[in-house]
């Protein structure tokens, strides 16, 4: 289990005196009225995403898996209603010391990047200590890249944190062990003051890591031997141990969701499909590596794209993985290779959606710099750019060339000789993205005119 080796704990959460008292109070509000929050209405919570990379600006968390964890937590929590959705524009920050989570950088940007209207969710590059932690005081979370893999719990459980609540194993930290009267026991005599203070969660001591597989045997102070629950989100189990939140727990959280004053409102509900690829058409062989443009088609209700450039379909080890919101994207590749891509359409409701099917193309490099200085060369003139539907675009070059003009599907659209000095006219029937070819003698040049 390479997982234990780790010297990293799970999480470095402890909620303080404060926090506690408050939690404490609402529990006792529990055992009055009893409340149970399924069926009920969705929540829509905005999340503000702040990736951390180094200095250069390498080491940022993988698009790919930040919409697998939306859709992870999304599910984790369903059973309140509470979906979360990427609030505004992905925050990119390039610091290498908030990468390595220091904490005095921690302590000094964070309230400068925090977004107040929202959950703020930091994903960085590494920590010696831990995977995951909520700051109390700076009320924000930090991920740690590593830790928050497909599957992953450490976003889950930091999440019932930052809403309000302790571990299950709460006065037992780092393997200290609270007074007796704070040892829960099995019986539920002592569930509101001991341990976490829910008393639908079994009690639980222990403060390392541990593998559901091979359980630990507890002794409570009664003597009654017992194992602590697995299955629960804020012990330190293994993330594949986790699936639940308890009832009490949802409630706490609900309750402190509904203190904070960030629940959107109107959200409209969009479950778009999934897309079609357009361009290269399958197999396509005569591709730049430099740049390759890759599109599809739109699909309804989508706010933004999720692509994948991988060799061989090693999608885990994707060369590529970006965010788009455009239905088009200019990927800049290297070599001669057989490369396989996809798309996701997601939409601020539903970050749960399928690829579509894998389409493959092959990528040769161009000698360095080929298309820029050809295109220069001939200065090449396209009017207007972007272009209304209907009306006609003037193409010249200074030289000689044949142009082949190709639709978002790849279907070629037009094609003509251009010659010197000459104005060519060319008017797109249908609105959209257009390939325009420049075959010279000694390369090609590839330009794109949008119509609107
Ligand atoms: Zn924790």
């Amino acid at each position: 289990m390479p997982v234990l080796v780790m010297a990293q704990k799970p999480c470095a959460t402890i909620m303080n005196r404060e926090q506690m008292d408050k939690l404490h109070a609402f529990q006792q509000t529990l055992d009055k009225s009893p409340r149970l929050f399924l069926n009920k209405a969705i929540k829509y919570v905005p999340i503000k995403v702040h990736i951390v990379g180094n200095d250069k600006g390498n080491g940022f968390y993988k698009s790919d898996l930040l919409i697998a964890s939306f859709c992870k937590i999304n599910q984790d929590f369903s059973p309140i209603g509470v979906q979360f959705y990427i609030k505004g524009e992905i925050d990119y920050i390039n610091n290498s010391k908030l990468y390595q989570t220091d904490d005095n950088t921690i302590y000094d940007l964070s309230i400068q990047y925090k977004d107040n209207d929202a959950v703020n969710i930091f994903f960085a590059g590494s920590s010696n200590t831990y995977c995951g932690v909520y700051f109390g005081g700076l009320d924000v979370v930090y991920i740690i890249n590593s830790c928050q893999g497909i599957n992953a719990t450490t976003l889950t459980h930091e999440l019932g944190h930052f809403f309000s609540l302790p571990h299950t194993f709460y006065g037992w930290e780092n393997k200290t062990t609270p007074d007796v009267a704070y040892q829960e026991k099995v019986d539920g005599s002592n569930c509101r003051i001991a341990g976490d203070g829910f008393c639908d969660t079994r009690p639980d001591y222990i403060s390392s890591r541990w593998d559901c597989s091979n359980p630990h045997f507890l002794k409570d102070p009664n003597g009654v031997i017992f194992r602590a629950d697995s299955s629960m989100f804020m012990n330190y189990s293994l993330d594949v141990c986790h699936s639940r939140f308890s009832n009490e727990q949802f409630t706490a959280m609900s309750n402190n969701l509904d203190g904070r004053g960030i629940i959107s409102q109107n959200m409209i509900v969009e479950n778009p499909a999934m897309p079609s690829l357009a361009y290269p058409l399958n197999n396509d062989s005569n591709l730049n590596s430099a740049s390759v443009r890759l599109s599809w088609n739109k699909s309804e209700g989508a706010t933004m794209y999720q692509v994948q450039i991988a060799r061989l379909k090693l999608w885990e080890t994707a060369y590529l993985n970006v965010l788009v919101k455009d239905t088009f994207y200019d990927a800049k590749l290297f070599g001669n290779w057989q490369f396989d891509w996809r798309v996701k359409a997601l939409s601020l409701t539903n970050m749960c959606g399928n690829y579509s099917e894998s389409q493959s193309f092959f990528a040769k490099a161009f000698p360095a710099g080929t298309e820029e200085v050809l295109a220069d060369k001939n200065n090449i003139r396209i009017f207007p750019n972007p272009s209304k539907n209907g009306q006609s675009i003037q193409i010249q070059s200074s030289t000689p060339s044949h142009l082949t003009v190709f639709d978002m599907s790849g279907r070629e659209v037009f094609s003509t000789d251009i010659l010197k000095g000459i104005t060519n006219e060319f008017t797109p029937n249908n609105n959209g993205l257009y390939m325009l070819r420049f075959t010279y003698e000694g390369g090609e040049v590839m330009k794109n005119i949008l119509v609107e």
